[in-house]
């Protein structure tokens, strides 16, 4: 495994972190605890120590199970768990808050259901324009002074929204969506954090499974899972994005005998900025990918006949921007 240190703090963190919003459950049509726990210990063993949650992936169950990997492995000290805060939810509809009271009983929660008395990094999941900025940060930076806390990250915001946050409190990690088919983060984000030395992990890495090489024309997702909705899973866009995948895979097998789930991976890691991907697997097999995206470096060549294989067959590419919860201005009464 590779490993760094996130910037202002002692945590020597994997380059690659697990992701368990599909453990979760919500949105991934259903979750088996069991086989999350297995994924999870597998991630340990193959040296990933840091793993990324949220309270709302499964409205609990995924921080739950998280926990509950962990206390069965023993060594809590050796895990980073990145964990955030927010977003709250009323019968299955999802809407921000990042009051200082919701922080404060969320953050409580969190430890529960993780089964600890910390959480190495506490992240700000979505901004809420309801509440300053300021404020949100304020409290962020109380539960860092009292030790709740061992760094602060906020996720989804602009550099604008980061520099208020940074006005009042200390921030050392930022999570935007990055992969190779969404480069939005490009235009502002990535440059603003490298310009500050902010530590940034990148989620969707894989794109939601799409550049893990194993979707097909007639792959069926069942149940609540979300890319029966997601934009680039619908046609006509799939059959670019799938057309896309299968020249990256030929890219990957002709320059460097991989596969393009290990370019896919290897591309986000060799951004200058990027600390760690985060890998959403759900089954142990999912990580076998991980030892092949190690220790080898992708040449100024190939990144360029990467953006010419995305230019010439994605004739209309699209963001996340679906996966946004409902802004909101106002507090609710
Ligand atoms: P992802 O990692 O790009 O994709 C996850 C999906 O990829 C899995 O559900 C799995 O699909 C598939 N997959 C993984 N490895 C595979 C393999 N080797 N072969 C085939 N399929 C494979 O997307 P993500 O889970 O959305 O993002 C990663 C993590 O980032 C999340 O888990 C979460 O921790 C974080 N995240 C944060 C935010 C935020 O707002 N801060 C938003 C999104 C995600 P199947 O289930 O079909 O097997």
């Amino acid at each position: 495994m590779e490993y760094t240190v996130i910037a202002g703090t002692d945590m020597n963190v994997s380059r690659i972190a697990q992701g368990t919003w599909a453990i979760g459950g919500w949105m991934w049509g259903g979750t088996d605890e069991r086989e999350s726990i297995r994924t999870i210990h597998a991630a340990l063993d193959k040296g990933i120590n840091l793993i990324d949650t949220a309270p709302v992936y499964g409205f609990g169950v995924a921080e739950e199970i998280v926990g509950k990997a962990i206390e069965e492995r023993g060594h809590r000290d050796k895990v980073f768990i990145a964990t955030k805060v927010g977003l709250e939810w009323h019968n299955g509809s999802v809407s921000r808050n990042a009051s200082p009271d919701r922080i404060r009983n969320e953050v409580h929660d969190s430890l529960r259901r993780l089964r600890t008395d910390y959480i190495d990094i506490y992240q700000v999941h979505w901004p809420d324009l309801a509440v300053p900025i300021e404020e949100t940060a304020r409290t962020m930076q109380a539960l860092w002074q009292e030790g709740l806390i061992r760094a602060i990250g906020v996720s989804n915001y602009t550099p604008e929204q980061m520099n208020q946050f940074m006005s009042v409190s200390k921030l050392h990690t930022v999570q935007p969506p990055y992969n190779l088919f969404e480069r939005q983060i490009e235009r502002d984000v990535l440059p603003y954090v490298r310009e500050r030395h902010l530590s940034v992990f990148a989620y969707g890495s894989l794109c939601r499974g799409l550049l893990t090489g194993t979707m097909r024309p007639d792959t069926k997702f069942t149940g609540d899972d979300l890319r029966q909705s997601d934009p680039k899973f619908q046609p006509p866009r799939y059959t670019q994005y799938l057309n896309a995948v299968q020249k990256l895979d030929d890219l990957a097998q002709k320059r460097y005998g991989k596969h393009v789930i290990e370019l896919a991976e290897r591309w986000v890691l060799d951004q200058p900025g990027i600390i760690a991907a985060l890998w959403g697997a759900r089954h142990p097999a999912e990580l076998d990918a991980v030892a092949g995206v190690l220790d080898w470096h992708l040449d100024a060549d190939t990144r360029a006949a990467i953006d010419q294989i995305l230019q010439q067959t994605i004739a209309n590419p699209i963001g996340p921007e679906f996966m946004a919860p409902p802004e909101r201005h106002t507090v609710a009464a």
